[in-house]
């Protein structure tokens, strides 16, 4: 963890729901308590658009493995 302030959606932020705890911690370093900026939700979300549920705060989709090749 850094000292810089953490994304302000951090709290309720429906992406965890889908983690387990580890991956969690990554995203949340990674992104929430990091460099939230350049997280795809809250580009989406500070810009006052729609966030897909299944949006990844690296710009991919939980589902992306499940469509056909
Ligand atoms: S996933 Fe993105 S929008 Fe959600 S709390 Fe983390 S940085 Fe903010």
């Amino acid at each position: 963890m850094t000292d810089r302030p953490a994304c302000e959606y951090l709290e309720g932020c429906p992406i965890f729901r889908h983690f387990r705890k580890y991956a969690q911690r990554v995203y949340i370093d990674i992104y929430c308590q990091g460099d939230y900026a350049i997280c795809q939700r809250y580009q989406l979300r500070t810009a006052g658009a729609t966030v897909p549920e299944s949006l990844l705060p690296h710009g991919g989709t939980l589902w992306d493995r499940e469509k056909p090749a």
